[in-house]
Parts: C-alpha cells; structure tokens; sequence
C-alpha cells in the first residue's frame, strides 16, 4: 500500500480547544467534517496522546475555530508544535470563550463552532469525536485556510542540517515520536499520529 497516497484527501486547518475544570487547552487539527446537517454535527478526530484529546474526553465540549488564509506559522506553531506539559500556550494572550469557557479565534480565523460531544469511538491513535453545534458564528470573511495552503505557503521549508554535526535520530514536531537512525526514508509517515517525513526535526548527537 502506498500510503502517501493519503495525502491526497484534503482538509481544513483548525484551532481546537477546550476548558475542562479550570484548566483551558488548545491544539491545532486537520481532521474536522460536519457529518450531519439534521441535527447539524460535526466529527474531529483527535491524537490521543494529546492533551486537549484528553481534556475534551472529560470536558464533552470544544469549540473550533476554522483559520482562514491570513493565519501565520506562528499560531500554528505556538498551538501545534508544543505542548501543554510544557509551555503555556495562552501567555500574552487574552482570548475571548464560548458559553463552555473555550477559548476562540477573532484573528486569523473565519468561523467559529460550539460543539458538545454526543458520542465518541476510539480508533487507536486518534479519538473520533461526534458533536452537536450548538452555536455558530462567522468572525471574517476570508478563505478558510486548506492544508494543502498550509503545506504550500505557511510552513516553513525543512532548514539544511547543521553542518558538522551527526544526525542520530529523528523527531516527530507533532507527537514526538522518536526514529532512530540517521536518515529518515522521504515516504516515512509517523506510526503515530500518521504525519509524513516533513514534520520530523533531526536530532543531533551530543
Ligand atoms: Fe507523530
């Protein structure tokens, strides 16, 4: 099977999160369809390991702001590229909440989603979430951005690796999945979290 072939389905690029308690969380998903229209609900699948997964499990609310065409690397990066374990992805920020508490986008976004969750079905990796939209409302009219864009004129290009230094392994910037060894084949797709051989970062030996 060539898995690349995957790569051909196309998606939107989203800003995820979620309040559970009186802890807020936030990541950035490809993976988001409204699967209904009557009632009108949505699906996302979420990695597991990640920690709005986590939290929107217990919470059963999330809210979804679709980015459009003006969103920078640097929101997908401070959301997608980080953890809460280990950074506060919301310092410096004072963004406005839904009825639930999540927190959403009037920058680089075009829409914004209230969802609560009415079932859920755990397929491995990821969690599918099926949602009801209790709320919905537009906040610009810009394209919503696609992950193909994304791909093609946000994301920075792969930087050359740093001479002089040995490559031991690679890093999955999504989920952290660690490859050992010194290249990396092009076709690699994370076991994990299924992203391809563009989202690993090289780790250099000490
Ligand atoms: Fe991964």
């Amino acid at each position: 099977m060539d898995k690349t072939a995957l790569f051909s389905l196309s998606y939107g690029v989203f800003f995820l999160s979620t309040k559970n308690g009186e802890k807020i969380n936030a990541c950035i998903t490809n993976t988001a369809i409204q699967a209904a229209s009557s009632p009108d609900r949505i699906a996302i699948s979420c990695l597991n390991s990640n920690i709005t997964c986590m939290m929107i499990k217990m919470s059963k609310v999330f809210s979804l702001s679709i980015l459009d065409s003006t969103c920078t690397y640097e929101l997908i990066e401070r959301f997608g590229m980080h953890s809460a374990r280990d950074t506060d992805k919301f310092a410096g920020l004072n963004l406005p909440t839904d009825k639930n508490g999540a927190p959403y986008l009037t920058e680089q976004a075009c829409a914004v989603l209230t969802c609560r969750v009415v079932d859920s079905i755990d397929l491995g990796s990821h969690t599918l979430f099926i949602a009801e939209i209790d709320d919905a409302f537009k906040v610009s009219k810009n394209p919503p951005l696609t992950y193909a864009d994304y791909h093609a004129k946000i994301k920075p290009k792969p930087s050359a690796p740093e001479s002089g230094k040995k490559i031991v392994g690679w890093k999955c910037k999504i989920c952290g999945y660690y490859y050992e060894g010194e290249k990396l084949p092009d076709d690699f797709i994370c076991p994990l979290c299924g992203h391809p051989a563009s989202d690993f970062e090289p780790v250099y030996d000490v």
